[in-house]
């Protein structure tokens, strides 16, 4: 096959390349760089089976040659970076994925949307089940990031049923592991990289707020099922290990000596309390679970880390 993955140089992108290309299949990656690094596919400069082109998806969409797939994995999916890149997240939400399955079904491709469990808001239901529509504050600081992935999903589904398009939609929670940005902003990486630079970890709220963490290589391989697949609903992907943040910063404090105290932020606008993926219908249907426990896949963050700061 021949792939066309947007995002190619973010953080889920370049895995998802990367794990394109060990299967043997053409990738070619797309990407404007607002959050991507090019030093996420530095590694593939000499891979005949991969081409790059800098593109913003959110413009209209040109790409030569057969396409077997589209995986859309372009957006800015941090809430530091959603809020500093509002319009853009909306329009790579909205516009972008309109022009991505408009190439999907010029081309005769599969479809495959990367979604969130941000779809699912500060949600009233736990854990969260795909059959559960969420609690979301459309014009909240987040409504950006939220409401364009549904309305991506949205359209997602609207071409499956409209005009036959293949389409899988995954939704994507809490995930980490190397190649996050130091300056990323979301809370595994803060915790290391505070921890790694001696400072103080910030903890927003009273820290009782919960979140389950996937490891990269868990996620990247529940993705690739469900590509394969048939499935053309919603799925769920993440770890149902479920911690409080607190207890997150407290095992990152235990793994790295040197490491600041604990001190409280101001929590977000709209943070959500609780989040837990319902697994079950991966489970049954891509025959998924993931493998990677929270301590070892911190270790190989740490590891990661610790290079990009150069310690
Ligand atoms: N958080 C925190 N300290 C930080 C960064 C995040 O306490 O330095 C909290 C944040 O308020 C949220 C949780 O950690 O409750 C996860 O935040 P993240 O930005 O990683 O992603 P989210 O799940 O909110 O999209």
């Amino acid at each position: 096959m021949r792939v066309l993955i947007t995002g190619a140089a973010g953080f889920l992108g370049s895995h998802l390349s990367d794990r394109f290309l060990a299967e043997g299949h053409q990738v070619v990656g797309m990407d404007n760089f607002i959050t991507g690094s090019p030093d996420n596919i530095a590694h593939l400069a000499g891979q005949s089976r991969f081409e790059f082109i800098e593109h913003n998806v959110s413009r209209f969409v040109d790409v030569a040659g057969p396409i077997d797939g589209v995986l859309h994995f372009a957006s800015p999916a941090s809430p530091i970076d959603y809020l500093k890149f509002p319009i853009q997240t909306l329009k790579v939400g909205s516009l972008g994925t309109h022009n991505l399955l408009g190439v999907a079904k010029a081309k005769g491709a599969r479809f495959l949307l990367a979604s969130t469990s941000e779809v699912y808001g500060d949600p009233l239901v736990h854990p969260q089940p795909e059959s559960y529509w969420g609690n979301v504050n459309p014009v909240g600081p987040r409504g950006v990031y939220d409401e364009a992935k549904r309305f991506a999903e949205a359209i997602t589904m609207a071409y499956h049923r409209y005009h036959g398009l293949p389409t899988r939609i995954v939704r994507i929670f809490n995930t980490y592991g190397p190649r996050m940005r130091a300056e990323d902003g979301r809370v595994v990486s803060n915790f290391i990289v505070q921890a790694l630079r001696g400072q103080a970890l910030t903890i927003y709220g009273d820290g009782g707020q919960t979140r389950s963490f996937c490891y990269v290589t868990d996620l990247i391989d529940g993705i690739y099922r469900l590509f394969s697949s048939d499935r053309s609903d919603p799925t769920n992907l993440g770890n149902p290990n479920e911690f409080t943040v607190r207890q997150l910063a407290e095992l990152v404090r235990t793994k790295i000596p040197g490491a600041g105290p604990v001190v409280a932020e101001p929590l977000p606008v709209d943070d959500p309390k609780v989040r837990r993926p319902d697994i079950s219908v991966a489970r049954q249907v891509l025959g998924w679970e993931p493998e990677v426990q929270l301590d070892a896949g911190l270790d190989q963050t740490i590891v990661h880390f610790r290079r990009v700061l150069g310690q």
